[in-house]
């Protein structure tokens, strides 16, 4: 099947009892058996749950994984990753990272022990060069939140893999989305998704997945999952595959938007910096060419002045946390998404107040550009 197609029938199948063609919203905590162990595949619904084991089988799919989870938020689903992991292990993350993904490594792994460094993945070999005996992961982003710098996954797992081959390579693949681009391909050992975004589509849910090749890793994870809880529920779990049927669609559409604000943007008189891969100018651009279909519909970029000003008077691009929704939002990140970042450590990477960061939704581009320009005008 080619990925157009997986959205809509990778891993699916009519629901066996009716052929409902959608799969029912299994509302129920457990599952009738006939003798002790003895049921149909579902014994309680935190293990599994067939409306999510649906959406786990297309998640699974999309990202040309064997298995996937679906999880309570993407945060749970980093969480999930992270108990792999046992104290003095050491992890080797990127340096402009969600500011969520930053806050749970700092905040609440350090103290059980977890190590972590932080290095610009722009340069390969600084990855390389931070791994050490202990180092048992490396997590990425690519594009980065906000920044939308891009790390070659590619290059990076081979680096990774020829020091150690058991060094896990995770990616959060939100911004890009399957549609883009597909880690596990390139090497990667597990996708992790706030499907909250664009997998989901329609900012009416949060969750989290995490997708796999390995059976040995998909067994950990399920365990995990299962053992910690963090599932996400049958109605967000309808919710997402309903969304993910359209994810093709509104990618192509949040590409072409993301690529005229970009544009628009670059050439507008009161902005300074534009962060956009699909730009020529953006440091990255060459790996993003090879690596990703197309560059997606997250633009970041700096106003000259009047910062606020802009982000009161958008009309169409609502001021709100979240992302890849076919609404479009404005986020300021040092006051928003990215607030738990202390001030010197953004600062160092270029996280400043005069940054705000676009998700561009699947709205008239003509309207999209004469909203930004009256605000920018105001
Ligand atoms: N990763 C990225 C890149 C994100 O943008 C977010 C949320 O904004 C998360 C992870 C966390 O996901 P959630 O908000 O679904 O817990």
């Amino acid at each position: 099947m080619k990925f157009n197609t997986k959205t809509i029938h990778g891993g699916q199948q009519p629901e066996e009892t009716t052929g409902a063609v959608m799969p029912p919203v299994f509302l129920t905590s457990t599952f009738a058996q006939s003798s002790p162990g003895e049921h149909k595949g579902y014994a309680y619904a935190r293990g599994t749950n067939p409306t999510r084991t649906a959406l786990e089988k297309s998640f699974a799919a999309l990202e040309n994984g064997t298995n996937a989870f679906a999880f309570a938020s993407g945060m749970a689903a980093v969480d999930a990753v992270l108990r792999l992991l046992k104290p003095g292990d050491e992890v080797v993350a990127g340096d402009d990272l969600y500011g969520g993904t930053y806050r749970m490594f700092t905040q609440l792994f350090e103290k059980y022990g977890l190590v972590f460094s932080y290095v610009d993945m722009n340069v390969v070999g600084n990855v390389s060069s931070a791994i050490t005996k202990k180092t048992k992961l490396v997590w990425l982003e690519t594009p980065t939140n906000p920044l939308m710098k891009i790390a070659d996954i590619q290059a990076i797992s081979l680096a990774v893999k020829d020091i150690n081959t058991t060094i896990l390579i995770a990616v959060d693949n939100t911004f890009a989305t399957p549609y883009l681009q597909r880690p596990l391909d390139l090497g990667a050992d597990i996708v992790m998704h706030s499907a909250t975004k664009y997998l989901g589509g329609h900012s009416d849910l949060v969750m989290g997945a995490l997708m796999v090749k390995d059976e040995i890793l998909a067994k950990e994870l399920h365990f995990i999952q299962f053992a910690a809880g963090a599932i996400a529920g049958p109605m967000d779990a309808f919710l997402a595959l309903r969304g993910i049927k359209t994810l093709h669609l509104r990618m192509q559409r949040h590409c072409e938007n993301g690529k005229a604000v970009a544009e628009f943007l670059k050439n507008h008189s009161k902005v300074g910096e534009v962060f956009y891969p699909g730009l020529e100018s953006h440091q990255n651009h060459e790996i993003a060419k090879k690596q990703m279909k197309d560059f997606g519909g997250m633009v970041s970029f700096k106003l000259k002045e009047a910062t606020f000003r802009f982000l009161e008077n958008t009309k169409l691009f609502t001021l709100a946390e979240s992302l890849g929704g076919v609404e479009s939002l404005v986020n300021h990140p040092v006051s928003m998404s990215h607030g738990s970042i202390p001030e010197a450590a953004r600062l160092k990477i270029g996280i400043t107040d005069s940054l705000i960061r676009l998700s561009v939704g699947v709205e008239d581009i003509d309207d999209l550009l004469t909203d930004l320009e009256q605000a920018l005008n105001v």
